[in-house]
C-alpha cells in the first residue's frame, strides 16, 4: 500500500515538520502542538456537553499537558507519577481523575492528600482501599463491555466488572462513606465499530435505572472512556459521525436531561500530531529469489513502535522517493534495529516501498503522536529512548 501524504496532513503541516526535521539525526518524534489544539477543539465541537479528561499515557510530554491545560482540558491519570506531571504543570486537582483500577494504598493516599477526589474502581478490595485512604471521594465503577474484536488495540478483560457486581460496588461505596457517582467503560482503543458504544450505554442505562428504583441512589455521571480513532491506514469514520451516533444513543436513553458526560481520549487527541522520523539502516533479502526485501530502520518496537505488536496498529509510511518514483514499488518486511527477533513491525501486512529505496533514506511514520514516546524502552541494546521534539 502506498501512502498519499495528503490523506494525512496538509501541505503546510508537512512543510513545518519537514523543515524542522531536515538535518537532525534520526530517530526522533516530532509533535505538532497545533494539531492537538485542533483535535481538542473538534472534539469539543462534536461533544459540547462533555468534559474531556485526557488519558495521559498516550503522550505525557510536558508541552502536551500544558497545551491541553490551556485549552481547558481535564486529565485522567493512572499513577502518582502521572499525577505529579499534571500537578507540576499547574493543573488543579479538581481537574484530575484517577482512572486506574489497580493502585497501591499509599498511592491512593498520596493522590487524596494532593486533592484528587474522583476515583475509578472495579473490585471490592480496591474500593476498600479508596474508602480507607480517600474518604468521602466520588467513585465511578468500570464495567466490562464488548468491543475487543473491532478495536485495533483492545483494552477489555483486564479492567471492569460485570454490571451486577458494579451495582454491588456502588451500594458498598455508599455504605463506606464514599459517593457512588457514576459508571465508566472503555470499548477498546482505535475502536472501529461505533455500535459497541450503543451496547455499552444500554448496560449503563439499565444500571442507572436499577440504582434509582431499587437503591434510591441517583447516579450522576457516565464516563465513556477513549476508543475514538486516529487516522491510520485502516479506514475509520470521522469523529463527528461517532459523536452523532453516540449522542443519539444518549438522548434515546435520557432525553434532554443527560447525566454528566466524561470522555477520556488519548489516541484521537494526540495521534495525528506526531511524525516519527527514521532512517533505513540496511536492506537485504533472505535468499537469492526472495520476493520481499527486508528493510531495517533505526526505530523499532523498543523505540516507540510497540503498537505494531501483532501488526495491530498499521501506521501510514512515507518516503520522499514515493513522490518521484519511476522504479515502482515492491513488498517489504519492516524491522527494527535491535537484536530481538520480536523487533519486526510488519511482515504479514503487505507494505510496499519504492524499488530504488536506499540505505540512508528517511522513512516517515505518520500518525505516531500517541503511544510511541511513552512506550519507548530505556536502553534496550543501548539504544536510547525515543527523542521527542514539540513544535508550537
Ligand atoms: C488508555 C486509556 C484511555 C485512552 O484510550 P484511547 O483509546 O487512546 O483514547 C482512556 N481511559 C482509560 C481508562 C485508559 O486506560
Amino acid at each position: 500500500m502506498a501512502t498519499r501524504l495528503s490523506d494525512y496532513c496538509t501541505e503546510s503541516e508537512w512543510s513545518k515538520i519537514k523543515h524542522f526535521a531536515d538535518g537532525k539525526e534520526t530517530p526522533f518524534l516530532v509533535v505538532d502542538l497545533e494539531i492537538i489544539k485542533q483535535k481538542y477543539t473538534e472534539l469539543m465541537t462534536c461533544f459540547p456537553m462533555a468534559k474531556v479528561h485526557y488519558a495521559l499515557k498516550a503522550n505525557p510530554g510536558a508541552p502536551v499537558i500544558e497545551t491541553l491545560r490551556d485549552m481547558g482540558s481535564n486529565f485522567d491519570i493512572a499513577s502518582i507519577y502521572e499525577l505529579n506531571k499534571v500537578l507540576d504543570a499547574g493543573v488543579s486537582a479538581d481537574r484530575i481523575s484517577y482512572g486506574n483500577t489497580i493502585k497501591k494504598a499509599a498511592h491512593v493516599r498520596y493522590a487524596y492528600e494532593r486533592g484528587v477526589r474522583l476515583f475509578a474502581t472495579d473490585s471490592k478490595a480496591d474500593l476498600q482501599n479508596i474508602a480507607e485512604n480517600a474518604p468521602g471521594s466520588k467513585i465511578f465503577v468500570r464495567i466490562l463491555v464488548e468491543g475487543g474484536e473491532t478495536a485495533e488495540w483492545p483494552l477489555s478483560r483486564k479492567f471492569g466488572c460485570h454490571p451486577d457486581m458494579a451495582i454491588d460496588l456502588l451500594m458498598q461505596a455508599k455504605l463506606q462513606g464514599l459517593i457512588p457517582y457514576g459508571i465508566s467503560f472503555h470499548v477498546g482503543s482505535q475502536q472501529r465499530d461505533i455500535a459497541v458504544w450503543d451496547a455499552a450505554l444500554s448496560k449503563v442505562k439499565y444500571m442507572f435505572d436499577w440504582m434509582r428504583l431499587e437503591e434510591s441512589i441517583e447516579l450522576k455521571m457516565i464516563n465513556m472512556g477513549g476508543g475514538f480513532p486516529a487516522n491510520y491506514i485502516s479506514e475509520v469514520n470521522p469523529i463527528n459521525v461517532y459523536a452523532e451516533e453516540i449522542l443519539r444513543y444518549l438522548h434515546d436513553d435520557y432525553g434532554d436531561d443527560l447525566p454528566e458526560i466524561i470522555l477520556e481520549p488519548g489516541r484521537s487527541l494526540v495521534g495525528e500530531s506526531g511524525v516519527l522520523v527514521s532512517e533505513v539502516v540496511l536492506i537485504s533479502r533472505k535468499s537469492r529469489t526472495d520476493l520481499k526485501r527486508w528493510v531495517y530502520v533505526d526505530v523499532g518496537l523498543f523505540q516507540g513502535l510497540i503498537e505494531t505488536l501483532g501488526e495491530s496498529i498499521k501506521y501510514p509510511l512515507y518516503c520522499e522517493k514515493m513522490d518521484r518514483n519511476t522504479s515502482g514499488e515492491g513488498s517489504v518486511v519492516l524491522a527494527g534495529p535491535t537484536c530481538d527477533s520480536t523487533d519486526i513491525m510488519y511482515e504479514q501486512v503487505s507494505y510496499t516501498l519504492p524499488h530504488n529505496l536506499a540505505v540512508g533514506d528517511r522513512i516517515y511514520w505518520l500518525t505516531t503522536g500517541a503511544y510511541t514516546n511513552s512506550y519507548s524502552s530505556v536502553e534496550f541494546n543501548g539504544f536510547p529512548p525515543l527523542k521527542t521534539y514539540f513544535l508550537s
